[in-house]
């Protein structure tokens, strides 16, 4: 039987094995602060656990294995883009965005992703397999390890669809933010989602005031349809209420990411559209030209439609930001440089 994660155990689990294994239950947060605070990577490190134990351990559980397997630095920005190699042969992909506020790095949660938005290149193969909490973990721990400072802020906003891969995220979430590990404020994660409304509302209930992104990029369900054919099953107007819950349910405003793309959905009337349905109501948007990526052949909208959008958006009662496109020559995009490793390298 194939070794399970010990990266991936939240303390609570770590405490029933322990016990089970006829130990007492401080041992589980001295292992657990071995993995999550010092981040260690194999059983030896761990010098105040007995021999013994270890032993038992070392016979169901592994450690994640991540390998940085390329690192770009943008020369446009101060964004790093990794690729990692995890447990075999699964490629994927994290950014590392530095502001004068700290270090935020944005992880992927599947490889791949099944969701087919058809402006993403995250989607063009569809999914390859869910990430484990530990592989979603590593990711945060070696990009720390390597700048050799604290991550202070984690996007969950890379390849995938993270409420389509809810439990492993949820750990993921719980871990980084335990007292007894990485100790990330909630308020310092976001999670981003193409709007899986009843997962939106199995989250609101979790009691976790993270930050909540949710992908609209359209001003109403015909166009996101076409955009986001997932959406199909999230109407429009359910996917608002079900946000609007959310800000009243925890407390956190929502933020809608919104990719503008030439001719489709960046037009004076879709801006009023949009404010039409959200103006007034405690919300963020966040506007970025869409990056362009070959195979799907979108063109991003001109600076100015980018303007005159927010202009109405903000004249409508719509807080909005524009967002800068990070990284665009490393290839910064959702799913972009693991695309073009993988073809590369014939994986
Ligand atoms: N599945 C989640 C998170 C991953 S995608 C989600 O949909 O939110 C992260 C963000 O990048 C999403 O807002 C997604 O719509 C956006 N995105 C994907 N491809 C893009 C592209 N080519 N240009 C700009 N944004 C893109």
């Amino acid at each position: 039987m194939a070794k399970e994660e010990i990266n991936s155990l939240e303390l609570g689990g770590l405490e029933e094995i322990v016990l089970a294994l006829g130990e007492k239950k401080f041992r589980a947060q001295q292992i657990y602060e071995w993995v999550h605070k010092k981040q260690i990577d194999n059983f030896n490190d761990m010098t105040n656990v007995s021999k013994r134990l270890i032993e038992k351990l070392d016979e169901k559980y592994c450690f994640t294995h991540i390998k940085m397997e390329k690192k770009l630095y943008s020369e446009v920005d101060n964004t790093i883009k990794y690729l990692f190699r995890v447990n075999g042969n699964t490629i994927i992909e994290s950014v590392l965005m530095r502001y004068s506020f700290g270090n935020s790095v944005c992880i992927s949660s599947q490889a791949g992703c099944r969701m087919a938005c058809t402006f993403c290149a995250s989607a063009i193969g569809g999914l390859e397999r869910d990430l484990t909490a530990g592989e979603m973990l590593g990711q945060v721990y070696s990009i720390q390890k390597d700048i050799g400072e604290r991550v202070s802020n984690v996007v969950i906003m890379g390849s995938g669809e993270p409420l389509d891969n809810y439990d492993n995220t949820l750990k993921f979430i719980r871990v980084l933010a335990s007292k007894l590990g990485q100790n990330l404020g909630m308020r310092h994660i976001t999670l981003s989602t193409c709007g899986l409304i009843d997962k939106i509302n199995k989250l609101m209930s979790e009691g976790l005031p993270i930050n909540l992104a949710v992908s609209l990029h359209a001003p109403n369900g015909g166009v996101r349809e076409k955009l986001m054919p997932a959406s199909k099953k999230a109407p429009y107007d359910d996917l608002l209420r079900a946000c609007k819950k959310y800000t009243e349910r925890t407390g956190r405003r929502v933020t809608y990411e919104y990719a503008l793309i030439s001719g489709i959905n960046d037009k004076q009337g879709h801006a009023l559209e949009l404010a039409g349905k959200i103006g007034g109501s405690v919300c963020h948007v966040n506007l970025i030209p869409i990056n362009y990526v070959e195979e799907r052949g979108f063109r991003p909208a001109s600076e100015g439609t980018i303007y005159s959008f927010a202009d109405i958006l903000k004249k409508n009662g719509v807080e909005v930001t524009i967002r800068r496109k990070l990284g665009s020559d490393i290839n910064a995009a959702c799913g972009q440089l693991r695309k073009s490793y993988s073809n590369r390298n014939g994986l």
